[in-house]
């Protein structure tokens, strides 16, 4: 059980001020989602009777079939993780040469890539929906370029018919990581069925997790067909091997965790969006923090809370403000930052993506989820009313935390 403590009235009371932290445990962004126990144990059991761990097992045809109707698509190809399905993909679709993606992505966009020697060409983001901006994309375009791959940030989806137009024009592949998107919608139809394939994560930070694991999810039956051959080896039966592969595979205890959140897919929306409405109903009127706002006519599921901090109207660095929540317990987390561009393998591109760039040192990840209660938010938003409404102490003390300890 966490404790609620007591809202915090004072500047003095903020912990970089020396008062006592907020939260005694750490408060984390990212806390998996987990259905019902009880469910999961006894598909474990079964599974455990059964004696069949993985391989095609009955458990991983079900989770294939119930994500597939889910999102209205022919195909869902489930394997170890994101990852993997993004690799397999760039694979089974013949990528090669350059590929345009965003900067402001998880890095495993651009190593899928990177790692099967194709070069990703980073590309500038929609300073609103922080999704690719497509006219910067079609400006990426050269005779090198193969693919165009989509990230649909935060649940945001991407600008898809913009992207699929361009793609058509120059004879693109167009791939979609939609590792945030699970259970969004676009133009109210669920994301999953757009280009040649959409990637999704199951990762445990990720809103629907399976532990670890991904799918590629299509309407191409050629490209299912090739993707299944990839994850096992290239096996099309017992002893025959027709093409190369690897073992891309998800367990059965994988897929019986995603059969169990599955069943508690509406509760976790519910809660992550009560979550979404309370922060935003606290943060109004915060000046200089602009909370991330998602589409009411669009199906999401509400698992980031983003603020952009406007430092020239809040007083306080992002930076900033991020060292007076963890000071409280409060992990808050600077997401993509300094930009895939900007990571060491990368740095040699030499790109200047202006709007990445801007974003990546204003957006702030904040905790919610099924572990987080509405007390816990109420105190945060306090936290960061009191310290933007006193900026210039809490700077001060900051910069004097740093000065006690340069390396923070
Ligand atoms: C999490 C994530 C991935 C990678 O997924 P894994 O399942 O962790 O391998 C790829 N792209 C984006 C945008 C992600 O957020």
């Amino acid at each position: 059980m966490t404790r609620h403590p007591p809202v915090k009235s004072s500047v003095r009371d903020l912990a970089v001020l020396g008062g006592a932290p907020s939260f005694a445990e750490p408060l984390y962004v990212g806390r998996p989602n987990v259905g019902d126990r009880n469910q999961f144990l006894k598909r474990l059991t079964d599974m455990l009777d059964r004696r069949w761990l993985t391989n095609d097992g009955p458990m991983l045809k079900e989770f294939e079939q119930r994500v597939a109707t889910l999102l209205g698509v022919r195909h869902c190809v489930a394997v170890t993780n994101g990852t993997v399905a993004l690799e397999l993909t760039i694979r089974a679709l013949e990528l090669h040469g350059e590929v345009i993606i965003p900067a402001f992505t998880f890095v495993a966009t651009a190593h899928a890539l990177q790692w099967h020697g194709i070069t990703p060409v980073f590309c500038d983001i929609d300073p609103t929906t922080h999704t690719l901006d497509p006219r910067a994309v079609e400006a990426a375009v050269t005779p090198q370029t193969t693919g165009i791959i989509g990230v649909h940030v935060w649940g945001h989806p991407c600008d898809i018919g913009a992207l699929t137009a361009i793609a058509h024009r120059h004879s693109l592949r167009l791939l979609f990581d939609a590792a945030h998107a699970f259970g969004c919608s676009y133009q109210g139809e669920m994301i999953g069925r757009f280009g040649d394939a959409e990637v999704l994560s199951f990762h445990a930070t990720k809103f629907f997790n399976t532990f670890e694991g991904g799918a590629v999810v299509s309407n191409d039956d050629d490209l299912a067909t090739r993707l299944r051959l990839m994850r096992n080896f290239g096996f099309a039966g017992y002893d025959q091997v027709v093409s190369v592969g690897i073992n891309g595979k998800m367990t059965e205890v994988a897929a019986a965790m995603g059969l169990t959140n599955l069943e508690s897919l509406d509760r976790f929306i519910t809660t992550n969006q009560r979550h979404y409405e309370q922060y935003r109903r606290l943060l109004a009127g915060v000046p200089g923090i602009v909370p991330v706002a998602y589409d009411a006519g669009e199906r999401c599921n509400y698992q980031y809370i983003v603020i952009q901090v406007d430092e020239a109207h809040a007083g306080l660095s992002r930076d900033e403000l991020m060292e007076v929540l963890w000071a409280e317990n409060v992990h808050a987390r600077r997401y993509f930052y300094p930009g895939v561009h900007k990571m060491a393998p990368y740095l040699s591109h030499g790109v200047s993506l202006p709007q990445t760039d801007r974003i990546c040192v204003q957006v702030l990840s904040l905790p919610t989820g099924t572990a987080v209660q509405s007390a816990n938010i109420e105190t945060i938003c306090q936290i960061i009313r009191l310290a933007v409404a006193h900026a210039d102490h809490v700077r001060t003390a900051v910069q004097a935390r740093h000065r006690r300890a340069p390396t923070g």
